[in-house]
C-alpha cells in the first residue's frame, strides 16, 4: 500500500516536472517579441496558465527602458563587487551566449547589507537599455539570485574601440550549437575585467527580466560608463547571436535614479 501512494506520488512529481519543462522552454523568439504576452502554453487549459509570458504584454514595470529618462540624482548605495576568478561553463543558451558560474563559486554584489550571489552572465546584440538616442552595440548582464528569490542584474555597456581579451575567452569557448555547454575548456573568467576599471556610477530602477516570462521586481543596476569590444570581435558575437535585444519598454511612473560620486 505504501509502495503504490509512493508510486503515485512519483508519478504525479514526474508528470508536474515534465509539464514545468514544457512551460519553461515553450517556444519564443526575439523577432516576435511584441507578440510575448500571447503566446500560449497548449499543456495547459485554463487562464493564467494558458499565457505563461502574459506580464511581457500587460506588466508596467518592464525593462529595458530608456535611461535618460533619469528623474533623480541621489547618493545610492555603493556597489562592492566581489568576484572572484571562476573556471565557469559556456553555454549557447538558444538566445543568447551565457557564462555559468561554477555551483560552488562565491562571487557575489553587495548593495548596502544586501548581498546578491552571481549566478551567470550573458549578451544581448545590440544593447537593451539606451541614453537618449544612443543605442550602444551590445549589452552584457550580470545575474545575481538569491536564494529567497529576489533578482539584481547589472547591466555594463558594450561600445566599438579596444579589444577585451576576456571576452574572447567567452567568444572562444562558447559552442555553436543551440544549447551547447562546455564545463572543460579550464579557461578562467575574471568578471571584472569585463567592468569599467574604476568608475562604478550607476542608473537604478525596479525592472524586469528582458526576456520570457519577463518576470517584475527584478533591481536593475546599469553602469553609466561602457567598456569597449574590437570590431572585429562585435562581428564574432553577431555571428552567434544578432538582434537578441528587447525593445524599451514604457516607464510609467516609475523612478529612474543616477549615483552621482563614488
Ligand atoms: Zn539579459
Amino acid at each position: 500500500m505504501i509502495n503504490q501512494i509512493f508510486k503515485v506520488i512519483f508519478l504525479a512529481f514526474c508528470i508536474g516536472y515534465a509539464a514545468s519543462l514544457f512551460s519553461s522552454s515553450t517556444h519564443w523568439s526575439h523577432d516576435e517579441q511584441k507578440h510575448w504576452g500571447a503566446i500560449r502554453d497548449n499543456t495547459q487549459t485554463e487562464d493564467p496558465l494558458m499565457f505563461p509570458y502574459a506580464v511581457c504584454s500587460i506588466g508596467k514595470h518592464q525593462s529595458p527602458v530608456n535611461l535618460s529618462e533619469e528623474n533623480h540624482r541621489e547618493i545610492l548605495n555603493k556597489l562592492i563587487f566581489n568576484y572572484p576568478v571562476d573556471e565557469p561553463t559556456y553555454f549557447n543558451s538558444g538566445h543568447g551566449i551565457q557564462v555559468n558560474f561554477s555551483d560552488d563559486y562565491k562571487g557575489h554584489l553587495k548593495i548596502g547589507n544586501e548581498v546578491y550571489p552571481l549566478i551567470q552572465f550573458h549578451f544581448h546584440e545590440p544593447s537593451e537599455h539606451v541614453v537618449g538616442e544612443k543605442q550602444y552595440p551590445a549589452e552584457l548582464h550580470f545575474v545575481h539570485i538569491r536564494d529567497d528569490g529576489k533578482i539584481a542584474v547589472v547591466g555594463v555597456l558594450l561600445d566599438e574601440g579596444e579589444e577585451n581579451a576576456s571576452f574572447q575567452k567567452v567568444l572562444d569557448n562558447t559552442p555553436r550549437e543551440e544549447g551547447g555547454q562546455n564545463d572543460q575548456s579550464s579557461a578562467v573568467i575574471n568578471p571584472k575585467l569585463l567592468m569599467p576599471k574604476t568608475n562604478w556610477k550607476h542608473y537604478t530602477l525596479a525592472g524586469s527580466l528582458t526576456t520570457p516570462p519577463c518576470s517584475e521586481g527584478v533591481e536593475w543596476l546599469v553602469l553609466s560608463e561602457p567598456i569597449t569590444i574590437s570590431r572585429e570581435q562585435l562581428t564574432q558575437l553577431r555571428n552567434f547571436y544578432a538582434g537578441n535585444a528587447r525593445h524599451v519598454q514604457a516607464l510609467n511612473g516609475r523612478s529612474v535614479s543616477r549615483k552621482i560620486g563614488q
